[in-house]
C-alpha cells in the first residue's frame, strides 16, 4: 500500500545514507501487535555518523519517528508518514568497562541484562523483564520489579533533528515514573549503565525468577505490554477488572484473561480492532469508576484509510 499521493515518492527528496532507505516498508509484522500498516519511508542507518548526517541533510518539512522493537506502539493500519528510524545493526553492541555497561540504543534490554550477569554486574537484573530496546527504556523510563532506568542511568547520547549529537548526563533526561522530559525530536544512540559489583549465581538467580514471574502473570506474545497508566493510588488492571471488561474483545482484539492491562491480538486483528477495544474499555471504566484512564501504548500514525 502506497502512501505517496503523486508519482513522485518522499524517498526521492532524501539525502543518501550509507545504511538503508526502504520505501513503504510494512511495519505490521515488526511490531509485538503483528498489526498495523507501513512506513513511507523506513530507514535503517549503518552508524551514529550516519544517522546524523541523514538528520542534518533531511528537508525541515519530513516528520521523523523513531521505533524501537514496538513493544509499547501501535501502529495504525494507515501506516506512519514521512520517516520511520530503526536503530538496528551498529547500534546493537554492549560492552563492559569497569562496572559499566555501554549498550547501543538498538541493543535487546534482555541481552544488557545477560551480559551484566556475564560480567558479575548487580542491578541490571529489572531489563530482563523488559521486552524493548535500550532506545525504548531510555525514552520511557522503563522499570520493572522496583528497578528503572533512572536509578542505573549514568549518561545518555542522541542525535537530534538537525544531526547534533548529544551526551547528556540523567539529570538532564527530566525522569519520572514511565516519562522523560528529554526533547521529543531526540533518537537515543546509546547508554551508559552503571552496574555494581555481585554474585553471579545469585544475579542469575534473580534474571530466572523475574522470567517465571513474567510468564505466569502476563502475556508474551501479540500484545504492547501495559496498556494504560496506572492511575494515582489505583491499578488499571483492577479497575479494568470491576468494569467487567476481562476477556472483552472487539473482532480479534481482546482483553487478556490473564492480566487484564493487556490487550491481545488473537490473530487477525487490525489496528484498528486493537485500539476501538482500549476505547470502549477506557469508557466502561469511567461510567463504572468514574476514572479516566490514560494510555501507556503510545498510538501512532494515520487510521485506516486516510493514508
Ligand atoms: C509483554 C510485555 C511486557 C512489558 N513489560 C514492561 C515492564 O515491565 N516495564 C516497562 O517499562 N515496559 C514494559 N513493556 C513495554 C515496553 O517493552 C517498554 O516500554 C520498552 O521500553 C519499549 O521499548 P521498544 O524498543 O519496544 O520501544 P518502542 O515500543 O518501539 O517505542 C516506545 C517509545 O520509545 C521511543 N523510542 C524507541 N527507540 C528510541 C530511540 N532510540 N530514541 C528515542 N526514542 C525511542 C519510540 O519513539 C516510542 O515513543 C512491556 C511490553 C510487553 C509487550
Amino acid at each position: 500500500m502506497a502512501l505517496a499521493t503523486s508519482t513522485s515518492h518522499l524517498i526521492d527528496r532524501l539525502p543518501r545514507p550509507r545504511g538503508r532507505l526502504t520505501a513503504d516498508a510494512a511495519l505490521g509484522p515488526q511490531t509485538w501487535f503483528r498489526a498495523g500498516g507501513p512506513a513511507e519511508v523506513l530507514f535503517r542507518p549503518a552508524d551514529v555518523e550516519d544517522l546524523a548526517s541523514f538528520m542534518a541533510g533531511l528537508p525541515p518539512d519530513v516528520p521523523v519517528t523513531v521505533l524501537g522493537v514496538s513493544s509499547n506502539i501501535l501502529v495504525r493500519d494507515g501506516g506512519v508518514k514521512g520517516v520511520v528510524v530503526r536503530l538496528m545493526r551498529g547500534f546493537t553492541g554492549i560492552s563492559v568497562e569497569g562496572n559499566e555497561v555501554v549498550a547501543g540504543a538498538g541493543a535487546l534490554d534482555l541481552n544488557v541484562a545477560l551480559s551484566a550477569r556475564d560480567h558479575a554486574l548487580a542491578g541490571l537484573e529489572f531489563l530482563s523483564g523488559i521486552p524493548g530496546t535500550i532506545g525504548g527504556a531510555l525514552r520511557m523510563n522503563a522499570g520493572a520489579y522496583e528497578g528503572d532506568l533512572a536509578q542505573v542511568l549514568l549518561a545518555a547520547e542522541a542525535v537530534d533533528r538537525a544531526g547534533k549529537v548529544h551526551t547528556v548526563p540523567t539529570a538532564a533526561m527530566g525522569y519520572r515514573y514511565r516519562h522523560s522530559d528529554a526533547p521529543s525530536d531526540w533518537i537515543f544512540t546509546s547508554a551508559r549503565l552503571r552496574g555494581t559489583p555481585g554474585d553471579q549465581l545469585a544475579i542469575a538467580r534473580r534474571i530466572a525468577e523475574i522470567d517465571t514471574a513474567r510468564t505466569d502473570s502476563q502475556p508474551r506474545s501479540r500484545t504492547g505490554g501495559s496498556t494504560f497508566v496506572n492511575p494515582p493510588g489505583r491499578r488499571a488492571w483492577e479497575l479494568i477488572d470491576e468494569a467487567g471488561c476481562r476477556g472483552l474483545r472487539i473482532g480479534e482484539a481482546q482483553v487478556s484473561e490473564k492480566h487484564c492491562n493487556f490487550l491481545i491480538n488473537l490473530g487477525e486483528a487490525t489496528a484498528t480492532d486493537i485500539e476501538a477495544l482500549g476505547e470502549q474499555v477506557r469508557r466502561r471504566v469511567l461510567e463504572k469508576t468514574g476514572v479516566q484512564l490514560e494510555w501507556e501504548i503510545r498510538r501512532i500514525g494515520e487510521p485506516a484509510g486516510r493514508e
